[in-house]
């Protein structure tokens, strides 16, 4: 057995407490061995964390990663305008390539800020697998199936391309590669696409994840042409279901919520993309109060227009209390369990722990910084204070994927430059 120890840090436990302890890893298994005292005697490897605060690696649970590559590309629009006339068409221009290389700059930048797990829809999966691979980070992914605009034969074939995806990618990269099916939202995928196939996703075994109740828009016309709201409209198409988890629920009625929390449904808040786009601002304190399991997700980057789940951490914290008129709603505590443990039970991972037996997943952040002194509440710095850049290094499986600020698993530079000149080709593409 192979083992790496994390010494001298403060650790943050299950129980989002913070205590001193060293961490003991066992690399072959990708699993934590003991958290205690005194543990750096015999492990192979060492690293000093020291001045540091040891956490979860950071679960992105909902994110479209490959959209990098339109960062800063078209901003300041609602989303209907902002699909419709900047993202669908440049994303009609997309080739293998440009996914593959969109997804490793996102993943770089997501290995730099402490995120080790991500949920991700997009289309042209096989190449976010690949980057996966090469990252070291763990995944479920999903092909997000668009219906609207499609006639029957395009429409059927994008929904089983849905269900491929979910049944060859699965268990990838040693295990570190899910997948679910992912319909990508109830207003982009017909009734009747949504009655076929989502039970073939079941014999799969896979859970289901969409973009639920995001904007007005994807309620009224639901209610108004079915009589039910949006997550009664999924329930019905078994939708709803342990294990599945659904991004947004912004515009979410008690109703919903409460369907939600019978069912077992998880929901990933995305408080930037949601601020943005001017969608709304998710009942995130009545979700937790309600036993909802509640995540947290970056969205795409060409809609927040990062990918740190720190950044995105605080603005859950800020703005739930803003939607509550009540500055103790979504206090410090909630956000870090939601951006760890949340997120990771939302999309059906084990990691967002430390503790003995956990998935080895973990970022070391550095303390030591004028923005983060003095330590009276770690936990509070790590929801309010803490930036991408305090982040020294990251640990996911058990294998170091960036030491000291180097990221060990890819070229930084060739990534960046390789994705910077196939984002500017493709706008190139799309507007000619
Ligand atoms: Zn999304």
């Amino acid at each position: 057995m192979t083992t790496l120890a994390i010494t001298g840090g403060q650790v943050l436990l299950p129980d989002i407490s913070v205590t001193r302890a060293d961490v003991l890893i066992d690399q072959d298994g990708g699993e934590i061995l003991e958290i205690g005292d005194g543990l750096a005697g015999d492990a192979d490897e060492t690293i000093d964390a020291s001045g540091s605060l040891v956490t979860p690696g950071f679960v992105n649970g909902h994110s479209h990663v490959a959209m990098t590559l339109l960062r800063g590309y078209a901003d300041d629009k609602p989303l209907d305008a902002w699909l419709q006339e900047d993202i669908f068409p440049t994303e009609a221009e997309l080739t293998p390539e440009d996914v593959h290389v969109g997804a490793k700059l996102g993943l770089l930048e997501m290995i730099k800020s402490g995120t080790t797990a991500f949920a991700d829809m997009y289309f042209m999966v096989p190449q976010i697998a690949d980057a996966v691979e090469e990252a070291g980070l763990r995944a479920r992914l999903g092909h997000g199936v668009i219906t609207v605009a499609s006639n029957d034969e395009e429409a059927r074939a994008d929904a089983q391309e849905g269900l491929e995806v979910a049944e060859a990618l699965d268990g990838r990269a040693d295990g570190r590669i899910s997948t679910a099916f992912m319909p990508h939202s109830l207003t982009t995928v017909g009734s009747e696409y949504l009655e076929e196939f989502v039970p073939k996703a079941r014999e799969l075994g896979v859970p289901i994840h969409f973009h639920g109740n995001e904007t007005a828009n994807e309620v009224t016309p639901i209610v108004e042409e079915r009589g039910v709201r949006p997550m009664a409209y999924a329930a019905e198409r078994g939708m709803l279901e342990e294990g599945d988890f659904l991004a947004h629920g912004v515009h979410l009625d008690e109703s919903e919520i409460g369907l939600l929390a019978e069912a077992g449904t998880s929901v990933i808040h995305c408080p930037a993309s949601n601020m943005k786009l001017a969608s709304g601002i998710a009942p995130v304190q009545r979700m937790l109060d309600a036993g909802v399991t509640v995540g947290i997700g970056t969205d795409g980057a060409a809609s927040n227009n990062d990918l740190s789940m720190l950044d995105e951490t605080r603005d859950a914290a800020m703005i739930g209390k803003l939607k509550d008129g009540d500055a103790s709603a979504v206090d410090a505590e909630s956000a870090v369990r939601m951006m760890t443990q949340g997120s990771a039970d939302a999309i059906g991972l084990e990691s967002g722990r430390l503790e003995e037996g956990a998935p080895a997943d973990l970022a070391v952040i550095d303390l030591e910084q004028p923005h983060l002194t003095p330590h009276h509440d770690l936990v509070s710095h790590l929801a309010y204070a803490t930036a991408a850049a305090d982040v020294r290094h990251t640990i996911c499986d058990g294998q170091v994927l960036m030491r000291d600020r180097d990221v060990l698993t890819l070229e930084e530079e060739s990534v960046r430059t390789a994705a910077g000149e196939a984002a500017m080709a493709l706008v190139e593409r799309a507007e000619n």
